[in-house]
C-alpha cells in the first residue's frame, strides 16, 4: 500500500493550524516545539500548553470532521509527520482485525468524552439526558459489533459459514445462465443472522477479506460440482460479491486467479460483483485491479446500479461487463412512472454500451414480462427462485422447465 505520510517543516513563528478552520490531518512532532492556544467565544486567547517531539497534534481531524479545536504555532523550527484522515482510515482498514476493533472503541470513547466536555463548556450544566443516552447507545453498538465480529471470526474458522446460490435467468429463453453466491451464517445459538447485519461488521473488522477468499473458493468448487452433476452443455457462471476491503489487498488479483485456477474453472465463468461506491472511492486502484481481472477473462458486474452515483462517465473508464439494476427500482416499477423510466433508461444504456443487464429482485410474473418487453437480458428474484443451498440448486435445475413468461 502506498503511504501518504509526508514530512512537513514549519519555521519558528509559523502557524501550524488555526482554531475553527477545517483540517484533514494530524501531525506527529518529530523535532521542535509548538504552542497550543484556545480562543473563547468572548475573544480571550488562552495558551493551553506546549508540545514537543513524540507528541501528536490535531488528532481529532482523523477521528471526525469537526473544525480545529485549537490554534497551534511553532515556537521553534519544527519537523512533523503528517497523517491524513484518508491514510489513517486506510491503515485502519488493513490493520489486524483486533487492533481495528480496539482502535474503534477507543476512538468512539475519546470522541464521547470530548463531546461531553464540550456540552459542559457550552452550557455549564450536566449534559442533557438525550446526549448521554446517545453516547451510551453508540458505545453499546460498538460493544455489540465487537461481539459479533469475534463470533464471525470463530464462524469463519469453524466452518459455520455457507453459501446459497440464486439462479439468474435469461428472460428471452427462460434458461438459468448463472448464479449469485450469497453468504449465510447460521449462528449455533442465535440461528440465522442476516448478511445485512454481519457483512458490514465483517467489513469494518477486516474479516471480510478472509471471508471473501473462502467464498470465492467455495463458489468455484460448487460451480464445478453443479456442472458435473447436471452434465450441462452451456457453461454456467458464478457471480461473487466483493467489498472495497478486498480491493485494498495488494495480492487481490493474484489470489483470485490462483483460486480460480486451482478449482479448474474457466475465468470467463466467474463474475465479480462490486458497487459503484467502491469504484468512486478507489478509482486508480480499482481500474488496475479490474483491468487485470478482465484481461484474465473474469467479468465485472456493477451491483445495486442506480443507487450510488449520478456520474455515468465511470462506465467508460472501467472495464465493466454487467449492470445489475437495483431491486428498489424493480419493486416500484409499476407504481412509479419515474422508476419505470429509470429502468428503461438503464436497459437502453446497457444495450448502447454492449453491457449485459440483470434486473434484481423480480418478484412476480408481470415484472418479468415488463422487463423482457423492455429488452432486459436477464433477471434474478424470488419469482424465479430464492437463494438456496447447492443440493437444492442441482434438484431445481435437473427439473427446470424454461420459465413461461406470457407474451
Ligand atoms: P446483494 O448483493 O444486492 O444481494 C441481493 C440480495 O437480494 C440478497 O439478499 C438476496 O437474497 C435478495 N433477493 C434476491 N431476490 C430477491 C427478491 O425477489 N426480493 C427480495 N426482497 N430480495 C431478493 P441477502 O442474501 O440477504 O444479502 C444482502 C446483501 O449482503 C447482499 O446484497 C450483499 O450486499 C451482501 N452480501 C451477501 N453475501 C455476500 C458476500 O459473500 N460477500 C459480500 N461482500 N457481500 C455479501
Ligand atoms: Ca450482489
Ligand atoms: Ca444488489
Amino acid at each position: 500500500m502506498k503511504s501518504k505520510d509526508e514530512k512537513k517543516s514549519f519555521s519558528a513563528g509559523a502557524l501550524v493550524m488555526k482554531q475553527g478552520e477545517k483540517g484533514d490531518c494530524a501531525y506527529i512532532i518529530e523535532e521542535g516545539l509548538v504552542e497550543v492556544s484556545v480562543q473563547s467565544p468572548d475573544g480571550k486567547v488562552q495558551v493551553v500548553g506546549t508540545r514537543g517531539p513524540g507528541t501528536i497534534i490535531g488528532e481529532m481531524a482523523i477521528v471526525d470532521n469537526a473544525p480545529r479545536a485549537a490554534t497551534v504555532k511553532a515556537l521553534k523550527d519544527c519537523k512533523m509527520l503528517e497523517i491524513t484522515r484518508d491514510d489513517f482510515s486506510q491503515r485502519l482498514h488493513t490493520a489486524d482485525p483486533v487492533i481495528q476493533m480496539i482502535a474503534q472503541v477507543i476512538l468512539t470513547r475519546y470522541r464521547d468524552i470530548l463531546t461531553r466536555s464540550e456540552i459542559l463548556r457550552d452550557s455549564s450544566s450536566w449534559p442533557p439526558p438525550e446526549a448521554l443516552e446517545r453516547s451510551y447507545a453508540a458505545q453499546t453498538d460498538v460493544v455489540e459489533s465487537v461481539k459479533i465480529a469475534n463470533q464471525f471470526r470463530a464462524a469463519l474458522e469453524n466452518g459455520e459459514l455457507s453459501l446459497y446460490y440464486q439462479p439468474i435467468i435469461d428472460l428471452s429463453k427462460g434458461h438459468v445462465v448463472g448464479f449469485e453466491a450469497l453468504m449465510r451464517w447460521i449462528h449455533p445459538e442465535q440461528g440465522f443472522i442476516s448478511p445485512g447485519v454481519f457483512i458490514p461488521i465483517a467489513e469494518k473488522s477486516g474479516l471480510i477479506v478472509e471471508a471473501s477468499k473462502w467464498a470465492l473458493a467455495e463458489a468455484c468448487a460448487a460451480l464445478r460440482r453443479i456442472e458435473k452433476k447436471l452434465k450441462v452443455k452451456e457453461p454456467l457462471y458464478m457471480s461473487v460479491n466483493f467489498s472495497s476491503h478486498d480491493f485494498a489487498q495488494h495480492d487481490f488479483v493474484d489470489n483470485m486467479l490462483s483460486t480460480i485456477r486451482k478449482a479448474d474453472v474457466d475465468p470467463h465463468q466467474i463474475k465479480l460483483e462490486i458497487t459503484e461506491r467502491l469504484l468512486i472511492q478507489q478509482p486508480d486502484n480499482a481500474k488496475e485491479t479490474l483491468q487485470a481481472c478482465r484481461d484474465a477473462g473474469i467479468g465485472i458486474a456493477i451491483d445495486d446500479f442506480g443507487t450510488g452515483y449520478s456520474s455515468l462517465s465511470y462506465l467508460y473508464y472501467f472495464p465493466i461487463e454487467i449492470l445489475k439494476i437495483d431491486q428498489s427500482f424493480i419493486r416500484v416499477m409499476y407504481k412509479e412512472e419515474r422508476s419505470l423510466e429509470l429502468v428503461k433508461s438503464i436497459i437502453g444504456l446497457g444495450k448502447n454500451m454492449n453491457l449485459t443487464v440483470i434486473a434484481e429482485g423480480v418478484e412476480d410474473r408481470e415484472e418479468a414480462r415488463l422487463l423482457r418487453d423492455m429488452g432486459c437480458d436477464t433477471a434474478q428474484g424470488y419469482y424465479f427462485a430464492k437463494p438456496m443451498p447447492e443440493d437444492d440448486v442441482v434438484g431445481l435445475l435437473s427439473r427446470w422447465d424454461p420459465v413461461k413468461i406470457p407474451a
